[in-house]
């Protein structure tokens, strides 16, 4: 518990750490236990306009730093953090409940995006050219957005504010962190390692808030004049939104962002088919399978959801698969052996559940799993359902749980219609050995990501984001750095 202590509690505005105006403070809980870790300041709507202005207050200055100064304070918090791994793993146990394997990974992957970002802020380039008419010269830079806000889900408590606090101070912006109110002790724990990296007062400023709602609309919407708009020169200062999080809030924020032009990065739901044909090397497919469907119990917005497989392969697959997830591990992610912890709290488990009984009441027979443990904690014991009918609500539910649900198909349209059928289009999974089959269904796949013959697409150098109603933008990649950069065109008569 000494890791959860040596955490600071309170908000971080301007470099200080500081109580929330109210005096107010939030429990922290161990879902493992359902006990209390600590408690944790909650901020106000006032609190949240002060951490604006420390962060509006340090632009000027953080967008005038040298890139190369801002590449070494990445690159200094990303060695922080790999020698601080231990320590920062089992802080991520305790307040999320992931294995303690899983957590170790998650450090390791949050961090690559500092070294990543530390390598792309010195290569921020621009361009010259030629007018067409042959006078102008058009000189093309490129800028900070400015101050952004960025809120972050709870699922990988680390890697999602890394992968959105990197390119911010790789492009010279300054921030606001909300992070998620069941998980903030990580990205308290970020602030430390980066003011020890040597990150200015004011460029990172983190908000911890039970009342996101009431926080984060005034500071989108700005002061609005009695026309409804935000009066010129008002106090709308925030100049991007990077959110990660669920589809609904990430409609209502966008709706708010229309109001002072500001702009965002959604990385959103997703609802991700997996697609094994009968061609598909078995072993691959189960192997991928696992990592698809169990990676972080279940909570990603890239877990497979909906698992198709070719009727002439699908008992043998299910019989396998049902038999690596029987065997897995439930218990506290401390505890050594432990596969699959719990699930982040009692709401989240309930939804899985009745996701399950919703599909075994329309027909679906359970191969392992789908009995609601007692007992204390979040647990959710790995479930296999196989016969699911096209009406079960797990088709266009987003279960972020560990279960399985296996549907059955014939033909390759019949596969790819049913994958594309919902409004998300994050990730998509397909086993196949024939790369001909590869590469035409990739590309008909109506998602921003696909693991072709991996259960795996996360990747700091890879541009992660989705398509339809799973979001906007691009997060990591040589790309990640472009939602934080303005481009300027400078336009020079030549005589
Ligand atoms: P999840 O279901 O995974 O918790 P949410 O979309 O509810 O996903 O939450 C993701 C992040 O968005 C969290 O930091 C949460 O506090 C924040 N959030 C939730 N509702 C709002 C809102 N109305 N305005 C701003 N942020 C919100």
């Amino acid at each position: 518990m000494t890791v959860v202590q040596h955490v600071p509690k309170q908000l971080f505005i301007g470099g200080g750490w500081q109580d929330a105006e109210s005096g107010r403070t939030l429990s922290v809980d161990n879902p493992a236990t359902g006990e209390e870790l600590c408690q944790v300041a909650d901020a106000s709507p006032a609190d949240g306009r002060r951490a604006v202005e420390a962060a509006v207050a340090a632009q000027a200055a953080w967008a005038a730093t040298a890139p190369r100064v801002r590449s070494e304070i990445l690159r200094r918090a990303f060695d922080l953090i790999i020698a601080r791994t231990e320590d920062l793993a089992l802080l991520m146990t305790l307040e999320m409940g992931k294995p303690l394997a899983e957590a170790r990974a998650e450090v390791a992957y949050a961090a690559e995006f500092f070294r990543w970002f530390s390598e792309e802020a010195v290569r921020i380039d621009g361009g010259m050219m030629t007018a067409p008419d042959g006078r102008n010269r058009l000189l093309v830079t490129r800028q900070p957005v400015g101050p952004c806000l960025l809120i972050t889900p709870w699922n990988f408590p680390l890697a999602m504010g890394t992968r959105k606090i990197g390119p911010a101070i790789a492009a010279g912006c300054t921030m606001v962190l909300k992070p998620a109110p069941q998980t903030p002790l990580s990205s308290l724990a970020l602030a430390e390692i980066l003011t020890e990296a040597g990150l200015p007062e004011g460029v990172l400023n983190i908000v911890v808030t039970s009342d996101a709602a009431g926080v984060v609309e005034p500071l989108l919407r700005g002061e609005r004049s009695e026309m409804g708009v935000p009066p010129a020169g008002g106090w709308g200062k925030i100049r991007k939104l990077s959110f990660t999080g669920s589809t609904q809030v990430g409609r209502i924020l966008l709706a708010q962002c229309a109001d002072t032009v500001i702009r965002t990065s959604m990385e959103l739901g997703g609802n991700a088919p997996l697609i094994v044909f009968d061609d598909a090397d078995l072993d691959v497919a189960i192997e991928g399978t696992m990592v698809a469907k169990m990676r972080n119990m279940g909570e990603s917005c890239c877990a497979a959801n909906r698992i198709y497989v070719h009727t002439s392969i699908a008992d043998e697959f299910a019989t396998r698969l049902a038999a690596r997830m029987a065997a897995l591990k439930v218990g506290p992610g401390t505890a050594p052996g432990t596969d699959v912890g719990p699930l982040i709290d009692r709401v989240g488990r309930s939804k899985a559940h009745d996701v399950v009984r919703d599909a075994v009441k329309r027909g679906a027979k359970v191969l392992t799993g789908g009995e609601l443990p007692e007992g204390p904690g979040c647990f959710y014991p790995p479930t296999v359902l196989t016969d699911v009918t096209p009406d079960a609500a797990i088709n266009d539910t987003e279960v972020f749980g560990p279960v399985a649900a296996i549907i059955t198909f014939d033909e390759e349209d019949e596969a790819l219609a049913a994958a594309n059928s919902t409004e998300f289009g994050l990730a998509a999974y397909l086993f196949t050995q024939n790369l001909d089959r590869a590469l035409r269904v990739s590309e008909r796949l109506e998602s921003g990501m696909i693991g072709l013959n991996t259960g795996l697409v996360s990747n700091p150098a890879a541009p992660f984001g989705g398509v339809k109603q799973s979001g906007l933008g691009r997060e990591g990649g040589r790309v990640g750095i472009d939602e934080f950069l303005e481009y300027k065109y400078i336009a020079v008569p030549v005589g």
